[in-house]
């Protein structure tokens, strides 16, 4: 069964994998203006050449690569260059544990694995990603792409656990059919922020096997359905 840990630990998957590719891009673009820009025609072997067998995405790379990378920016190591490196040296050892296709990246490897995790092993699965995934997307900054924005419709749905308008947002990391939708929970003026918390069997949020204790996450097919009144 697909538990809410599983879902937090697909969605962290997901959201992990564009932040990468965000910062691989990034690296690639500051590895070409320095090659471009500052080194002339001299012919040199170009290190995005490099970059692209390392197959950053693709996994299990020199970890040299970045250092290697980072000495042709300008003024230092890419800081996108280093930290997709730090990144990628986290998950391979992570990645190994799991069954995968020879050259398969890391996250794909980690996020194939969840459905089979027990949900202990989904919730810690998806502490640590997500971890890495704000690590990466401080890195980032204006540039990490918005994988999240409010769930709105002609009448702003409402969450199914604490009724709050407003607060669900939807997480659009990956295939749409991995979408998920989860609430921000709320804060009256004044007030400390409430989390919106399930609380277990019998919880309004009609989540099967759900947890208590945990952030309300759903698919986005169950919010748009009991929305529409079709659950
Ligand atoms: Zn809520
Ligand atoms: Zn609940």
């Amino acid at each position: 069964m697909i538990s809410p840990h599983h879902l937090h630990a697909l969605a962290a998957a997901w959201s992990l994998q564009a932040a990468l590719g965000a910062l691989e891009a990034a690296a690639k673009a500051a590895i070409a203006g320095a090659v471009n820009g500052s080194r002339g025609s001299d012919e040199i072997p170009i290190p995005s050449q490099q970059f692209g067998r390392r197959h950053s995405l693709g996994g299990h790379g020199d970890p040299t690569a970045d250092r290697a990378l980072g000495a042709w920016a300008p003024g230092g190591p890419d800081p996108h260059a280093a930290a997709l490196g730090g990144i990628l040296r986290e998950l391979d050892p992570k990645a190994a544990l799991w069954p995968g296709a020879p050259g398969m990246d890391p996250v794909t490897r980690i996020r194939q694995a969840i459905p089979g995790m027990s949900p202990h092993a989904a919730e810690r699965t998806a502490t640590a990603l997500a971890v890495l995934d704000r690590s990466a997307r401080r890195t980032l900054g204006p540039w990490a792409p918005p994988n999240r924005r409010p769930l709105r419709g002609p009448i702003p749905p409402t969450c199914p656990a604490c009724r709050c308008r407003a607060t669900l947002h939807i997480q659009t990391a990956g295939h749409e059919d991995a979408w998920t939708v989860v609430c921000d929970g709320s804060q009256a003026p004044g007030q400390p922020h409430q989390p919106c918390l399930c609380t277990g069997p019998g919880c309004p949020c009609g989540m099967e096997g759900a947890v208590a204790g945990i952030a309300h996450i759903w698919p986005r097919a169950h919010v748009l359905g009991a929305v529409g009144g079709a659950r």
